[in-house]
């Protein structure tokens, strides 16, 4: 399966930051480890492009993005210390989930390992998020030809307050969002469908209003592409997630989505979103059980038939 990954694009933190870099080249490892990719397919994406950018960002917050003339108060809600560096690697991990969904619609299944990116806004970012991968992603995938309608399934424990906001009035990007009613955001945007779940919620109570949902949500659009944010913060163990979902839970959540989306021909691009568990092996073990289970599932006769579309070979 082709994983793209952009933890070589380093962003550089104040020491005692918060945001767990680590978890990221951890993975990568793992995965590589794993047999999870043929010869040449664990890949370093291309940084999308101001033009794919700008289909789901405004000019001005592009342009003082790319420039470092964001406003203090701006920086902050991102969380980030401005640089050209993390402009380059917010570009390059939107870039995976683009490379990821290129290759899912030819091969069934692909993955990025950074991404998920869903609390950036049209006009702003937040929380970690500075340009909104789902969206730049769908949108590309349109632009191309490849897909008329993508559903955003968004398992990540915090609302996907961005993607919500920038695809609100857009019928052919269908939002599903899945997360604490009570955790980050605190001002809810409105999803095509949100499943809010109280504090405490456990794997039951989890994978119940998932299947709803999930139903609920390919049944209302006829999708050509499925971009999954398997988030590993649900977990029990995560220091923010709020929720009491297991890894086994968690793996029987990525078996329900990916099934789900295989057998209606749904291809699947699985984004890896938020993950802060207090150890953060456990943030990759839920991670790389995501991507695994994906592998698993593509079928090993669908290999590339050469016949992509003009963004091919990203
Ligand atoms: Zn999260």
């Amino acid at each position: 399966m082709k994983v793209f990954y952009s933890d070589h694009f380093v962003l550089p933190l104040p020491e005692g930051h918060r945001f767990p870099m680590v978890k990221y080249s951890m993975l990568r490892e793992r995965v590589s480890e794993d047999g999870i990719c043929g010869p040449g397919e664990l890949r370093s994406p291309l940084a999308v492009t101001d033009e794919e950018i700008l289909r789901a960002h405004a000019p001005n917050y592009l342009k003082r993005v790319i420039s470092g003339d964001l406003t203090d108060k701006e920086v902050r809600r991102i969380g980030f210390p401005w640089s050209e560096r993390m402009v380059e690697r917010s570009r390059r991990a939107s870039g995976g989930t683009l490379g990821a969904c290129l290759a899912a619609l030819e091969q069934g299944f692909a993955a990025n390992l950074a991404g998920g990116t869903h609390h950036a806004f049209s006009d702003r970012g937040e929380g970690y998020c500075v340009f909104n991968d789902s969206a730049i992603a769908a949108r590309a995938v349109q632009a191309a030809g490849l897909a008329e309608r993508v559903v955003v399934i968004d398992t990540d424990v915090h609302q996907g307050n961005g993607t919500a906001e920038i695809l609100r009035m857009d019928p052919t990007v269908f939002t599903f969002s899945i997360h604490g009613a009570k955790n980050f955001p605190f001002h809810k945007e409105e999803s095509n469908l949100d499943a809010p779940l109280p504090d405490g919620a456990d794997d039951t109570e989890f994978l119940t209003t998932l299947e709803r949902g999930l139903k609920a949500s390919l049944d209302a659009v006829d999708a050509g592409l499925a971009i999954y944010l398997a988030g590993a913060d649900p977990f029990e163990g995560d220091r923010l997630g709020r929720l009491c979902v297991t890894k086994p839970g968690l793996a029987e959540r990525d078996r329900v989505v990916l099934e789900t989306c295989k057998a209606r021909g749904i291809p699947v691009a699985v984004t890896m979103a938020g993950g802060y568990a207090h150890h953060v092996e456990d943030t990759v073990d839920v991670h790389l059980q995501s991507i695994r289970r994906a592998a698993d599932l593509m079928e090993k006769d669908a290999a590339a038939d050469g016949q992509g579309g003009i963004l091919h070979d990203r």
